[in-house]
């Protein structure tokens, strides 16, 4: 691999990150004869959130063989895979794919402005300045760690990290140690760790709805049957595509659908759990689906155990090395873990890129919240294109099947651009607020706005603008072509001149 280690001063197509969004983009770019693009990435490596999430227990809770690419199957070792495998997947398929000579690693973003002139965007990156014609954002809608708001927190004088920022310097063996949260992210990592902590305190806000997790690891007649017998494995993949798929109804039009899945959490909490006084507060007080519902065999039996002590009084300080909590209780702690989530309605990226008039997208969206057209083009912002943006994500089944339709719909978008000879393309602002005032009316009915709880679904003014309240074969199927008509076009600048000569 011969990686570029300087920037060109123009390229038709720049890609933001390589993670799932960014790398898929590559290859499909490179298939469709779009190979003039670069991949810029803040890391060292591909994987993004499997690059960057290195936690004990890290491990996707969708099964591989959906939440992988549809072109790229892998032998997957077991039904839901741990991170190690998911990031050596993608690794492995970036090698194979013939595109990482266009990858430069080690590269911020820290501007990208729309030039008028040049009909592109300016783009200054940590390692020099490119014009790109297309700026094609997958840097992630979970990737910038958010700590908690905590007086003191900041002067903890024991370790302190975040979940996705895993310390491995710090030996954990026999030490105190906190876990605030109680997400996805830390149902996952309180069960190893407690295997070597001296003791260990878990900060519960909200009790989390956590159901039985049905992992195994593959037998070798069925990796064998799954990699050699034709067909079994793209049958196996759909099973279960439908399997998540028939969730949707529940989440997003009857959420009394729901019901038998919270028995399953109650009778996760009684398995695993014996002092009631303790099964009454893991019990969660909101409708489950309202926050991600969590998978784990572990977790309840975790907090049960002797060394480990579920806290639930709120945190009202820290000082020096030690939690204090509003009964008054004070507990000391040699490392401090913060599970606490991610920057997710407030996209950290959308500071830094600048649309028409110099408008940043973080201000086009302080108001109403983060909305887009498709989840994926934005009025104000001419050829951007955002994978995972505005109202695509998933409480249910494979980001990776959203982040697919919508390389196809930018695949198909370039396409057009190129036949066309567009310079410019941008969603007509009606058609982008018919858009978000379906999804929102939409909304309504979901349980992520009546099951009664806050998650980080929901922006500071409740409105859902990250998740997708529809199936997922609705999504693919409006992104299937690229709707030239929803657009407002620009001929080139140099044209423009010579038509109005
Ligand atoms: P999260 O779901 O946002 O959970 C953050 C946790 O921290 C919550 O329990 C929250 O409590 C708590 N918290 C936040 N601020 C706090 C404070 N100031 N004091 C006390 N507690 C505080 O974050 P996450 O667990 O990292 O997961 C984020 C998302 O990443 C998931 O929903 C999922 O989409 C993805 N993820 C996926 C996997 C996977 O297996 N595929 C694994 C990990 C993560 P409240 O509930 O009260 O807000």
């Amino acid at each position: 691999m011969n990686a570029p280690t300087s920037l060109p001063s123009r390229v038709r197509h720049l890609i933001v990150g390589a993670g799932f969004a960014g790398l898929g983009t590559a290859i499909k770019l490179d298939e469709a004869g779009e190979s003039d693009f670069l991949v810029i990435e803040k890391g060292s490596d591909v994987g993004g959130t499997w690059r960057d999430n290195t936690y004990p227990g890290a491990a996707c809770d969708v099964p591989s063989q959906l939440y992988s690419f549809s072109f790229a199957p892998n032998d997957w070792s077991r039904s839901f895979s741990p991170q190690p495998e998911i990031h050596a997947y993608l690794q492995r398929v970036a090698r194979e794919s013939g595109t990482l000579d266009r990858f430069v690693f080690g590269t911020l973003l820290e501007d990208a402005a729309w030039d008028e002139t040049e009909q592109a965007w300016r783009v200054r990156t940590s390692r020099g300045e490119v014009l790109a014609t297309n700026l094609i954002t997958g840097s992630g809608g979970l990737s910038e760690p958010k700590l908690p708001e905590i007086d003191g927190i900041e002067d903890f004088t024991g370790e302190l990290f975040h979940s996705a920022r895993w310390n491995h310097d710090v030996d954990l063996t026999g030490k105190r140690v906190a876990v605030i949260g109680t997400g996805a992210s830390a149902i996952q990592i309180v069960p190893e760790i407690a295997k070597v902590a001296g003791h260990l305190d878990v900060y519960q806000r909200t009790a989390p709805w956590v159901i039985p997790r049905h992992d195994r690891s593959y037998s070798r007649l069925e990796r064998l049957a799954l990699q050699h017998v034709p067909g079994l494995r793209k049958a196996y993949r759909t099973g279960i595509y439908w399997g998540r798929e028939s969730y949707v109804p529940a989440f997003t039009r009857q959420p009394r659908l729901t019901a038998p899945a919270a028995k399953m959490g109650l009778a996760n909490i009684r398995k695993g759990i014996s002092d009631p006084a303790l099964r009454e507060r893991v019990t969660p007080n909101f409708q489950i689906g309202c926050k991600r519902i969590l998978i784990s065999n572990t977790w309840y039996p975790t907090l049960d155990a002797d060394h480990v002590d579920l806290v639930t009084d709120r945190i009202t300080k820290v000082a020096g090395n030690t939690i204090v909590t509003a009964d008054g209780a004070e507990r000391e702690v040699d490392v401090l873990i913060v599970a606490t989530g991610f920057y997710t309605t407030d996209q950290p990226i959308g500071h830094h890129i600048r649309g028409r008039g110099g408008r940043t997208l973080a201000d086009t969206w302080a108001d109403a919240g983060m909305a887009a057209y498709k989840g994926t083009t934005i009025h104000g912002f001419p050829n951007l294109f955002q994978i995972v943006g505005p109202n695509t994500g998933l409480g249910h089944s494979s980001m990776v099947f959203i982040i697919e339709s919508q390389i196809a719909y930018i695949t198909d978008a370039l396409r057009t651009q190129r036949i066309n000879q567009y310079a410019a393309m941008e969603p007509k602002l009606t058609v982008q607020q018919e858009w978000n005032t379906d999804l929102q009316r939409r909304m309504e009915r979901t349980v992520w706005s009546s099951g009664g709880c806050a998650s980080w679904y929901l922006d500071d003014h409740g409105r859902n603008t990250t998740l997708w309240p529809r199936s997922t074969f609705t999504f693919r199927k409006l992104l299937s072509e690229f709707d030239v008509s929803s657009y407002d076009v620009e001929a080139p600048a140099a044209h423009r001149e010579e038509l109005s000569a």
